[in-house]
Protein backbone atom coordinates (compact mmCIF):
# COMPACT_ATOMS: atom_id res chain seq x y z
CA UNK A 1 0.00 0.00 0.00
CA UNK A 2 1.83 3.55 -1.24
CA UNK A 3 1.63 6.31 1.24
CA UNK A 4 0.57 9.61 0.41
CA UNK A 5 2.83 12.68 -0.10
CA UNK A 6 0.54 14.16 3.06
CA UNK A 7 0.60 11.18 5.21
CA UNK A 8 4.56 11.14 5.08
CA UNK A 9 4.77 15.04 5.36
CA UNK A 10 2.53 14.43 8.77
CA UNK A 11 4.16 11.33 9.87
CA UNK A 12 8.04 12.33 9.59
CA UNK A 13 7.54 15.94 10.20
CA UNK A 14 8.76 17.09 6.67
CA UNK A 15 7.17 20.09 5.15
CA UNK A 16 5.72 19.00 1.91
CA UNK A 17 7.61 21.41 -0.06
CA UNK A 18 10.33 20.11 1.06
CA UNK A 19 9.49 16.59 0.88
CA UNK A 20 8.45 17.23 -2.69
CA UNK A 21 11.82 18.25 -3.98
CA UNK A 22 13.27 15.55 -1.99
CA UNK A 23 11.12 12.55 -4.02
CA UNK A 24 12.41 14.32 -6.98
CA UNK A 25 15.64 14.02 -6.60
CA UNK A 26 15.31 10.36 -5.45
CA UNK A 27 13.07 9.71 -8.07
CA UNK A 28 13.33 11.81 -10.58
CA UNK A 29 9.32 12.33 -11.17
CA UNK A 30 7.06 14.68 -9.98
CA UNK A 31 4.62 14.38 -6.64
CA UNK A 32 1.75 15.92 -5.66
CA UNK A 33 0.59 15.93 -1.89
CA UNK A 34 -1.83 13.28 -3.22
CA UNK A 35 0.68 11.21 -4.59
CA UNK A 36 1.23 8.05 -3.34
CA UNK A 37 4.90 7.36 -2.54
CA UNK A 38 6.01 3.35 -2.78
CA UNK A 39 7.40 1.88 0.51
CA UNK A 40 10.82 1.58 0.30
CA UNK A 41 11.22 5.25 -1.01
CA UNK A 42 9.38 6.61 1.67
CA UNK A 43 11.40 4.27 3.80
CA UNK A 44 14.37 5.69 2.56
CA UNK A 45 13.65 9.32 3.13
CA UNK A 46 12.29 8.38 7.14
CA UNK A 47 15.51 6.97 7.66
CA UNK A 48 17.47 10.14 7.40
CA UNK A 49 14.84 11.82 10.28
CA UNK A 50 16.20 9.03 12.11
CA UNK A 51 12.34 7.54 11.95
CA UNK A 52 11.75 3.81 11.15
CA UNK A 53 8.48 3.50 8.70
CA UNK A 54 6.45 0.09 9.59
CA UNK A 55 4.17 -0.77 6.96
CA UNK A 56 0.98 -2.01 8.62
CA UNK A 57 -1.38 -4.09 6.80
CA UNK A 58 -4.61 -3.72 7.81
CA UNK A 59 -7.00 -6.28 7.05
CA UNK A 60 -10.21 -5.02 8.75
CA UNK A 61 -13.58 -6.99 8.39
CA UNK A 62 -14.90 -4.04 6.44
CA UNK A 63 -11.91 -4.36 3.79
CA UNK A 64 -12.37 -7.88 3.28
CA UNK A 65 -16.20 -7.48 3.48
CA UNK A 66 -15.03 -4.58 0.29
CA UNK A 67 -13.39 -7.54 -1.26
CA UNK A 68 -16.23 -10.04 -1.38
CA UNK A 69 -18.41 -7.33 -2.47
CA UNK A 70 -16.10 -6.82 -5.89
CA UNK A 71 -16.03 -10.06 -6.56
CA UNK A 72 -20.16 -10.52 -5.71
CA UNK A 73 -20.24 -7.92 -8.67
CA UNK A 74 -17.73 -9.39 -10.87
CA UNK A 75 -19.35 -13.26 -10.80
CA UNK A 76 -19.95 -14.81 -13.80
CA UNK A 77 -23.53 -16.09 -13.37
CA UNK A 78 -25.01 -13.26 -14.89
CA UNK A 79 -28.59 -13.53 -16.10
CA UNK A 80 -31.62 -11.07 -16.78
CA UNK A 81 -33.36 -8.83 -13.93
CA UNK A 82 -36.10 -7.11 -14.46
CA UNK A 83 -35.96 -3.11 -14.66
CA UNK A 84 -36.63 -0.59 -11.69
CA UNK A 85 -38.26 2.15 -12.65
CA UNK A 86 -39.28 5.41 -11.08
CA UNK A 87 -41.87 8.29 -12.02
CA UNK A 88 -40.33 11.54 -11.79
CA UNK A 89 -42.11 15.20 -12.78
CA UNK A 90 -43.71 18.16 -12.08
CA UNK A 91 -46.03 18.56 -8.91
CA UNK A 92 -49.48 17.55 -9.66
CA UNK A 93 -48.64 16.26 -13.27
CA UNK A 94 -49.86 12.94 -12.38
CA UNK A 95 -47.10 10.87 -10.94
CA UNK A 96 -48.61 9.47 -8.22
CA UNK A 97 -51.88 8.54 -10.07
CA UNK A 98 -50.22 7.05 -12.38
CA UNK A 99 -48.36 4.81 -10.33
CA UNK A 100 -52.04 3.40 -8.67
CA UNK A 101 -53.60 3.00 -12.43
CA UNK A 102 -50.39 1.09 -13.36
CA UNK A 103 -50.66 -1.19 -9.99
CA UNK A 104 -54.45 -1.21 -10.26
CA UNK A 105 -54.02 -2.53 -13.70
CA UNK A 106 -50.64 -4.96 -13.53
CA UNK A 107 -49.72 -5.11 -9.92
CA UNK A 108 -49.63 -8.73 -9.04
CA UNK A 109 -53.13 -10.23 -8.05
CA UNK A 110 -53.79 -8.11 -4.99
CA UNK A 111 -57.12 -10.09 -4.36
CA UNK A 112 -54.26 -12.01 -1.83
CA UNK A 113 -53.04 -8.80 0.19
CA UNK A 114 -53.08 -10.33 3.72
CA UNK A 115 -53.01 -8.93 6.71
CA UNK A 116 -52.92 -12.75 8.23
CA UNK A 117 -48.84 -11.59 7.44
CA UNK A 118 -48.73 -9.54 10.52
CA UNK A 119 -50.62 -6.98 9.97
CA UNK A 120 -48.34 -5.31 7.05
CA UNK A 121 -50.75 -4.20 4.35
CA UNK A 122 -49.23 -0.85 3.82
CA UNK A 123 -48.03 -0.54 0.17
CA UNK A 124 -43.98 -0.64 0.30
CA UNK A 125 -42.18 1.96 -1.53
CA UNK A 126 -41.54 -0.51 -4.24
CA UNK A 127 -43.43 -3.40 -5.82
CA UNK A 128 -43.84 -5.66 -9.17
CA UNK A 129 -46.06 -5.50 -11.87
CA UNK A 130 -46.19 -8.10 -14.80
CA UNK A 131 -47.27 -7.60 -18.24
CA UNK A 132 -46.78 -10.74 -20.74
CA UNK A 133 -44.82 -12.67 -18.44
CA UNK A 134 -42.36 -9.57 -17.80
CA UNK A 135 -42.35 -8.05 -14.68
CA UNK A 136 -40.91 -4.71 -13.85
CA UNK A 137 -40.44 -3.11 -10.29
CA UNK A 138 -41.58 0.48 -9.69
CA UNK A 139 -39.85 2.31 -6.65
CA UNK A 140 -42.34 5.04 -4.97
CA UNK A 141 -39.66 7.91 -4.68
CA UNK A 142 -41.57 11.24 -3.47
CA UNK A 143 -39.46 13.63 -6.23
CA UNK A 144 -36.51 13.22 -7.13
CA UNK A 145 -34.58 14.51 -4.22
CA UNK A 146 -34.22 11.26 -2.76
CA UNK A 147 -32.54 10.07 -6.32
CA UNK A 148 -30.10 12.39 -6.21
CA UNK A 149 -29.28 11.86 -2.59
CA UNK A 150 -28.90 8.06 -3.49
CA UNK A 151 -26.70 8.89 -6.43
CA UNK A 152 -24.70 11.04 -4.48
CA UNK A 153 -24.21 7.94 -2.04
CA UNK A 154 -23.42 6.19 -5.17
CA UNK A 155 -25.94 4.21 -5.31
CA UNK A 156 -27.81 4.19 -8.36
CA UNK A 157 -31.56 2.01 -7.64
CA UNK A 158 -32.74 3.28 -10.62
CA UNK A 159 -32.60 1.87 -14.42
CA UNK A 160 -35.14 3.92 -16.23
CA UNK A 161 -36.69 6.88 -14.89
CA UNK A 162 -40.43 7.76 -16.83
CA UNK A 163 -40.40 11.91 -16.95
CA UNK A 164 -44.27 12.47 -16.70
CA UNK A 165 -45.66 15.93 -18.18
CA UNK A 166 -48.95 16.63 -18.43
CA UNK A 167 -50.45 17.85 -21.39
CA UNK A 168 -52.19 20.88 -20.12
CA UNK A 169 -49.27 22.64 -18.28
CA UNK A 170 -46.61 21.24 -20.18
CA UNK A 171 -42.98 21.62 -19.51
CA UNK A 172 -42.68 22.99 -16.18
CA UNK A 173 -39.33 23.81 -13.70
CA UNK A 174 -39.36 20.72 -11.95
CA UNK A 175 -39.80 18.61 -15.35
CA UNK A 176 -36.53 20.33 -16.55
CA UNK A 177 -35.25 19.08 -12.82
CA UNK A 178 -36.24 15.88 -13.39
CA UNK A 179 -34.53 15.27 -16.49
CA UNK A 180 -31.49 17.12 -15.62
CA UNK A 181 -31.28 14.18 -12.54
CA UNK A 182 -32.34 11.78 -14.72
CA UNK A 183 -29.65 12.44 -17.26
CA UNK A 184 -27.27 12.87 -14.00
CA UNK A 185 -27.68 9.55 -13.30
CA UNK A 186 -27.55 7.93 -16.63
CA UNK A 187 -30.51 6.05 -16.79
CA UNK A 188 -32.76 5.93 -19.36
CA UNK A 189 -35.72 8.12 -19.94
CA UNK A 190 -38.95 7.52 -21.16
CA UNK A 191 -41.33 10.17 -21.49
CA UNK A 192 -45.01 10.23 -20.20
CA UNK A 193 -47.25 12.61 -21.70
CA UNK A 194 -49.96 12.69 -19.37
CA UNK A 195 -53.65 13.91 -18.73
CA UNK A 196 -53.96 13.62 -22.73
CA UNK A 197 -57.69 13.55 -21.56
CA UNK A 198 -58.11 17.04 -20.90
CA UNK A 199 -59.91 19.59 -23.09
CA UNK A 200 -57.00 21.82 -22.94
CA UNK A 201 -54.42 19.10 -23.69
CA UNK A 202 -52.18 20.43 -25.53
CA UNK A 203 -49.97 17.10 -26.84
CA UNK A 204 -47.90 18.76 -29.86
CA UNK A 205 -46.76 21.84 -27.60
CA UNK A 206 -46.01 19.91 -24.94
CA UNK A 207 -43.65 17.34 -27.45
CA UNK A 208 -42.15 20.60 -29.21
CA UNK A 209 -40.98 21.78 -25.55
CA UNK A 210 -39.54 18.58 -24.73
CA UNK A 211 -37.58 18.31 -27.86
CA UNK A 212 -35.86 21.34 -27.32
CA UNK A 213 -34.27 19.99 -23.95
CA UNK A 214 -33.08 17.53 -26.39
CA UNK A 215 -35.20 14.58 -25.37
CA UNK A 216 -35.91 12.86 -28.80
CA UNK A 217 -38.27 10.26 -29.91
CA UNK A 218 -36.61 7.57 -32.31
CA UNK A 219 -38.33 8.93 -35.29
CA UNK A 220 -36.37 11.92 -34.68
CA UNK A 221 -33.00 10.38 -34.38
CA UNK A 222 -33.63 9.88 -30.63
CA UNK A 223 -33.36 7.26 -28.28
CA UNK A 224 -36.53 8.29 -26.10
CA UNK A 225 -39.48 6.48 -26.06
CA UNK A 226 -42.85 8.84 -26.21
CA UNK A 227 -46.17 7.83 -24.43
CA UNK A 228 -49.43 9.91 -24.76
CA UNK A 229 -51.65 8.76 -21.36
CA UNK A 230 -54.16 9.37 -19.15
CA UNK A 231 -54.00 7.97 -15.47
CA UNK A 232 -57.29 8.94 -15.28
CA UNK A 233 -59.10 6.86 -18.39
CA UNK A 234 -56.31 4.28 -18.47
CA UNK A 235 -55.44 5.19 -22.29
CA UNK A 236 -51.33 4.55 -23.26
CA UNK A 237 -50.79 2.51 -19.49
CA UNK A 238 -50.34 -0.83 -21.56
CA UNK A 239 -48.03 1.20 -24.17
CA UNK A 240 -45.77 2.94 -21.39
CA UNK A 241 -45.28 -0.67 -19.93
CA UNK A 242 -43.97 -2.15 -23.41
CA UNK A 243 -41.59 1.09 -23.54
CA UNK A 244 -40.34 -0.14 -20.28
CA UNK A 245 -39.97 -3.41 -21.18
CA UNK A 246 -38.01 -2.58 -24.41
CA UNK A 247 -35.78 -0.19 -22.77
CA UNK A 248 -34.88 -2.80 -20.46
CA UNK A 249 -34.31 -5.57 -22.88
CA UNK A 250 -31.65 -3.45 -25.17
CA UNK A 251 -30.16 -2.33 -21.48
CA UNK A 252 -29.48 -5.76 -20.69
CA UNK A 253 -30.14 -5.81 -17.30
CA UNK A 254 -28.51 -8.68 -15.13
CA UNK A 255 -27.88 -9.82 -11.81
CA UNK A 256 -26.51 -13.12 -10.36
CA UNK A 257 -28.87 -14.44 -8.37
CA UNK A 258 -26.66 -17.44 -6.64
CA UNK A 259 -24.46 -14.92 -4.98
CA UNK A 260 -25.35 -13.75 -1.10
CA UNK A 261 -28.25 -10.50 -1.58
CA UNK A 262 -27.32 -6.87 -1.81
CA UNK A 263 -29.62 -3.68 -2.65
CA UNK A 264 -30.14 -0.80 -0.88
CA UNK A 265 -32.58 0.10 1.94
CA UNK A 266 -35.56 2.79 0.53
CA UNK A 267 -37.23 3.08 4.19
CA UNK A 268 -37.19 1.70 7.26
CA UNK A 269 -38.39 2.62 11.24
CA UNK A 270 -39.38 1.30 14.06
CA UNK A 271 -42.54 -0.26 15.03
CA UNK A 272 -43.76 -0.93 18.41
CA UNK A 273 -42.73 -4.80 19.69
CA UNK A 274 -41.98 -6.05 16.25
CA UNK A 275 -39.15 -3.70 15.97
CA UNK A 276 -37.33 -2.20 12.83
CA UNK A 277 -39.64 -3.17 9.85
CA UNK A 278 -36.91 -2.28 6.87
CA UNK A 279 -37.76 -2.31 3.43
CA UNK A 280 -35.41 -3.31 1.35
CA UNK A 281 -34.45 -3.62 -2.76
CA UNK A 282 -32.27 -6.44 -3.63
CA UNK A 283 -30.45 -5.10 -6.15
CA UNK A 284 -27.85 -8.50 -6.34
CA UNK A 285 -27.95 -11.92 -5.22
CA UNK A 286 -30.80 -13.94 -3.00
CA UNK A 287 -31.54 -12.96 0.17
CA UNK A 288 -32.95 -15.33 2.23
CA UNK A 289 -34.41 -16.08 5.94
CA UNK A 290 -31.80 -16.27 8.64
CA UNK A 291 -29.60 -15.16 6.34
CA UNK A 292 -27.24 -11.97 8.72
CA UNK A 293 -27.41 -8.65 7.13
CA UNK A 294 -25.20 -5.76 7.57
CA UNK A 295 -27.55 -2.52 6.43
CA UNK A 296 -25.61 1.24 6.78
CA UNK A 297 -24.64 1.00 10.42
CA UNK A 298 -27.23 -1.67 11.53
CA UNK A 299 -27.34 -5.63 11.39
CA UNK A 300 -29.75 -8.45 12.35
CA UNK A 301 -31.21 -11.28 11.00
CA UNK A 302 -33.97 -11.67 8.98
CA UNK A 303 -36.39 -13.00 11.14
CA UNK A 304 -39.58 -12.75 8.62
CA UNK A 305 -39.66 -11.19 5.20
CA UNK A 306 -42.69 -10.56 3.21
CA UNK A 307 -43.00 -9.68 -0.23
CA UNK A 308 -44.72 -6.37 -2.04
CA UNK A 309 -48.25 -7.68 -1.30
CA UNK A 310 -47.23 -8.59 2.38
CA UNK A 311 -47.15 -12.13 1.66
CA UNK A 312 -44.52 -14.38 3.88
CA UNK A 313 -41.44 -15.14 1.53
CA UNK A 314 -38.76 -16.97 2.14
CA UNK A 315 -36.05 -15.88 -0.36
CA UNK A 316 -36.05 -13.05 -2.76
CA UNK A 317 -33.81 -12.48 -5.71
CA UNK A 318 -32.58 -9.44 -7.38
CA UNK A 319 -34.90 -6.11 -8.27
CA UNK A 320 -37.39 -7.64 -5.65
CA UNK A 321 -38.64 -5.78 -3.10
CA UNK A 322 -39.33 -6.83 0.56
CA UNK A 323 -40.14 -5.68 3.76
CA UNK A 324 -38.24 -7.72 6.97
CA UNK A 325 -37.67 -7.93 10.43
CA UNK A 326 -35.15 -8.00 12.26
CA UNK A 327 -32.63 -5.49 12.39
CA UNK A 328 -31.23 -4.08 15.61
CA UNK A 329 -31.82 -0.45 15.07
CA UNK A 330 -33.46 1.33 12.51
CA UNK A 331 -31.24 2.18 9.50
CA UNK A 332 -31.20 5.23 7.47
CA UNK A 333 -32.69 5.30 4.08
CA UNK A 334 -30.44 4.89 1.16
CA UNK A 335 -28.09 2.58 3.24
CA UNK A 336 -26.93 0.00 1.13
CA UNK A 337 -27.06 -3.13 2.33
CA UNK A 338 -25.17 -6.94 2.13
CA UNK A 339 -25.77 -10.35 3.33
CA UNK A 340 -22.43 -11.22 5.47
CA UNK A 341 -21.23 -14.74 6.36
CA UNK A 342 -21.52 -14.35 10.23
CA UNK A 343 -23.33 -12.75 13.28
CA UNK A 344 -20.13 -11.29 14.69
CA UNK A 345 -18.43 -9.66 11.22
CA UNK A 346 -21.80 -7.63 11.00
CA UNK A 347 -21.77 -6.97 14.68
CA UNK A 348 -18.13 -5.38 14.17
CA UNK A 349 -18.68 -3.24 10.99
CA UNK A 350 -21.58 -1.98 12.62
CA UNK A 351 -20.22 -0.58 15.51
CA UNK A 352 -17.31 0.75 13.99
CA UNK A 353 -19.47 2.33 11.26
CA UNK A 354 -21.71 3.69 14.73
CA UNK A 355 -18.93 5.36 16.17
CA UNK A 356 -17.71 7.10 12.92
CA UNK A 357 -21.35 8.54 12.31
CA UNK A 358 -21.42 9.68 15.55
CA UNK A 359 -18.11 11.59 15.45
CA UNK A 360 -19.27 12.76 12.50
CA UNK A 361 -22.05 13.91 14.00
CA UNK A 362 -20.30 16.08 16.63
CA UNK A 363 -18.37 17.56 13.83
CA UNK A 364 -21.46 18.97 12.21
CA UNK A 365 -22.38 20.00 15.26
CA UNK A 366 -19.14 21.84 15.94
CA UNK A 367 -18.50 23.08 12.59
CA UNK A 368 -19.64 26.68 11.79
CA UNK A 369 -21.21 27.47 7.99
CA UNK A 370 -22.98 29.44 6.26
CA UNK A 371 -26.32 27.50 7.03
CA UNK A 372 -25.79 28.07 11.10
CA UNK A 373 -24.84 31.84 9.88
CA UNK A 374 -28.73 32.40 10.20
CA UNK A 375 -28.51 32.18 14.14
CA UNK A 376 -25.37 33.56 14.06
CA UNK A 377 -25.99 36.74 12.72
CA UNK A 378 -26.47 38.80 15.46
CA UNK A 379 -22.58 37.31 16.69
CA UNK A 380 -20.38 37.53 13.51
CA UNK A 381 -20.53 40.18 10.81
CA UNK A 382 -19.99 39.33 7.73
CA UNK A 383 -18.87 41.61 4.96
CA UNK A 384 -17.82 39.14 2.63
CA UNK A 385 -19.57 35.88 1.23
CA UNK A 386 -16.56 33.67 -0.65
CA UNK A 387 -18.05 31.59 -3.39
CA UNK A 388 -16.43 28.39 -4.95
CA UNK A 389 -17.45 27.72 -8.31
CA UNK A 390 -16.84 23.90 -10.33
CA UNK A 391 -19.08 24.11 -13.56
CA UNK A 392 -19.54 21.44 -16.13
CA UNK A 393 -17.95 23.47 -19.17
CA UNK A 394 -16.53 26.92 -19.65
CA UNK A 395 -19.03 28.67 -20.56
CA UNK A 396 -21.28 27.91 -17.48
CA UNK A 397 -18.60 28.83 -15.24
CA UNK A 398 -17.67 32.44 -17.13
CA UNK A 399 -21.69 32.68 -17.51
CA UNK A 400 -22.33 32.18 -13.63
CA UNK A 401 -19.22 34.30 -12.77
CA UNK A 402 -20.80 37.56 -14.35
CA UNK A 403 -24.56 36.58 -12.76
CA UNK A 404 -22.31 36.19 -9.60
CA UNK A 405 -20.46 39.32 -9.37
CA UNK A 406 -23.55 41.66 -10.13
CA UNK A 407 -24.66 40.62 -7.32
CA UNK A 408 -24.85 43.25 -4.96
CA UNK A 409 -25.85 43.82 -1.15
CA UNK A 410 -25.06 47.22 0.95
CA UNK A 411 -23.20 45.04 3.75
CA UNK A 412 -21.76 41.91 2.11
CA UNK A 413 -19.82 41.36 -1.15
CA UNK A 414 -19.69 38.68 -3.30
CA UNK A 415 -16.31 37.45 -4.15
CA UNK A 416 -15.73 34.25 -6.52
CA UNK A 417 -12.90 32.64 -4.53
CA UNK A 418 -12.44 29.92 -7.63
CA UNK A 419 -14.13 29.01 -10.80
CA UNK A 420 -13.22 26.23 -12.58
CA UNK A 421 -14.19 23.15 -14.39
CA UNK A 422 -14.51 19.64 -12.88
CA UNK A 423 -16.41 18.23 -10.21
CA UNK A 424 -16.42 19.32 -6.89
CA UNK A 425 -13.32 17.91 -5.27
CA UNK A 426 -11.54 17.66 -1.75
CA UNK A 427 -9.25 20.72 -2.85
CA UNK A 428 -12.21 22.78 -2.83
CA UNK A 429 -13.07 21.72 0.46
CA UNK A 430 -9.74 22.57 1.95
CA UNK A 431 -10.33 26.12 -0.01
CA UNK A 432 -13.37 26.37 1.90
CA UNK A 433 -11.98 25.42 5.16
CA UNK A 434 -9.91 28.46 5.39
CA UNK A 435 -13.19 30.38 6.02
CA UNK A 436 -15.59 27.95 6.78
CA UNK A 437 -18.36 30.65 8.21
CA UNK A 438 -18.57 32.56 4.94
CA UNK A 439 -17.78 30.54 1.93
CA UNK A 440 -20.10 28.39 -0.17
CA UNK A 441 -19.32 25.61 -2.35
CA UNK A 442 -21.92 25.49 -5.45
CA UNK A 443 -21.27 22.84 -8.59
CA UNK A 444 -23.51 23.47 -11.73
CA UNK A 445 -24.03 20.37 -13.19
CA UNK A 446 -21.38 18.57 -11.43
CA UNK A 447 -21.47 16.85 -8.34
CA UNK A 448 -19.11 16.37 -5.74
CA UNK A 449 -16.40 13.22 -5.79
CA UNK A 450 -16.37 10.73 -2.49
CA UNK A 451 -13.10 12.06 -0.99
CA UNK A 452 -14.70 15.63 -1.40
CA UNK A 453 -18.39 14.20 -0.06
CA UNK A 454 -16.50 12.55 3.39
CA UNK A 455 -14.08 15.51 3.92
CA UNK A 456 -17.30 18.05 3.97
CA UNK A 457 -19.59 15.76 6.00
CA UNK A 458 -16.58 15.39 8.72
CA UNK A 459 -16.18 19.17 8.42
CA UNK A 460 -19.59 20.30 8.23
CA UNK A 461 -19.03 22.16 4.81
CA UNK A 462 -22.42 22.21 3.03
CA UNK A 463 -22.06 21.46 -0.75
CA UNK A 464 -24.85 22.70 -3.29
CA UNK A 465 -25.59 21.13 -6.69
CA UNK A 466 -27.64 22.97 -9.00
CA UNK A 467 -28.85 22.08 -12.77
CA UNK A 468 -30.39 25.37 -13.16
CA UNK A 469 -28.15 29.12 -12.94
CA UNK A 470 -31.22 30.96 -12.04
CA UNK A 471 -31.89 28.70 -8.82
CA UNK A 472 -27.92 28.84 -8.01
CA UNK A 473 -27.86 32.63 -8.57
CA UNK A 474 -30.93 33.13 -6.66
CA UNK A 475 -29.44 30.97 -3.59
CA UNK A 476 -26.24 33.00 -3.59
CA UNK A 477 -28.43 35.74 -3.23
CA UNK A 478 -30.30 34.69 -0.36
CA UNK A 479 -27.01 34.17 0.87
CA UNK A 480 -26.21 37.11 1.04
CA UNK A 481 -28.79 38.29 2.38
CA UNK A 482 -28.94 35.83 5.29
CA UNK A 483 -31.89 33.68 4.58
CA UNK A 484 -30.76 30.78 3.02
CA UNK A 485 -31.89 27.84 4.06
CA UNK A 486 -30.22 24.77 5.24
CA UNK A 487 -29.11 21.87 2.49
CA UNK A 488 -31.02 18.46 4.12
P1 LIG B 1 -48.39 14.20 -8.61
O1 LIG B 1 -48.27 15.40 -7.73
O2 LIG B 1 -47.50 14.31 -9.81
O3 LIG B 1 -48.27 12.90 -7.91
O4 LIG B 1 -49.86 14.27 -9.23
P2 LIG B 1 -51.17 13.47 -8.83
O5 LIG B 1 -51.11 12.08 -9.28
O6 LIG B 1 -51.46 13.73 -7.39
O7 LIG B 1 -52.25 14.20 -9.72
C1 LIG B 1 -52.57 15.57 -9.56
C2 LIG B 1 -54.00 15.81 -9.99
O8 LIG B 1 -54.14 15.53 -11.38
C3 LIG B 1 -54.99 14.89 -9.28
O9 LIG B 1 -56.13 15.63 -9.01
C4 LIG B 1 -55.28 13.81 -10.30
O10 LIG B 1 -56.57 13.27 -10.16
C5 LIG B 1 -55.14 14.55 -11.60
N1 LIG B 1 -54.71 13.70 -12.71
C6 LIG B 1 -53.63 12.89 -12.74
N2 LIG B 1 -53.54 12.28 -13.93
C7 LIG B 1 -54.57 12.69 -14.67
C8 LIG B 1 -55.03 12.41 -16.00
O11 LIG B 1 -54.43 11.65 -16.76
N3 LIG B 1 -56.13 13.06 -16.42
C9 LIG B 1 -56.81 13.92 -15.62
N4 LIG B 1 -57.89 14.49 -16.13
N5 LIG B 1 -56.42 14.20 -14.37
C10 LIG B 1 -55.32 13.60 -13.90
Amino acid sequence: LPITVRTLSETIGMKVGELILKLKNLTNSLFTINSGVEFEVAEMIAIEKKIELVAKKQVTAESSLEATITERKASANQLPRPPIVTIMGHVDHGKTSLLDRIRQQYGLSSDVVSTEAGGITQVLRAWRVEKGGKSTTFLDTPGHEAFTKMRARGANVTDIAVIVVSASDGVMPQTEEAIAHARAADVDIIVAINKVDLPDANIDKTRRQLYQLNLLPDTMGGDVPFVECSAKTGKGIDELLDSVAVLAELAELTADPTQAGSGTCLEAYLEGDRGVIATLLVQNGTLSKGDVVLCGATFGRVRAMYDDLGRPIEEAGPSTPVKFIGLDEVPDADDPFYVVDNIATAREIAGKRRERRSETDRFKFQAVNLDKLKEQNAKIKITELKVILKAEARGSVEAIKKELEKLVHEEVRVRVLHAAIGAISESDITLALTSPENTMIVGFNVTADDAALKLAEQRGISLREYQIIYNLVDDVKAALEGRLKPVE
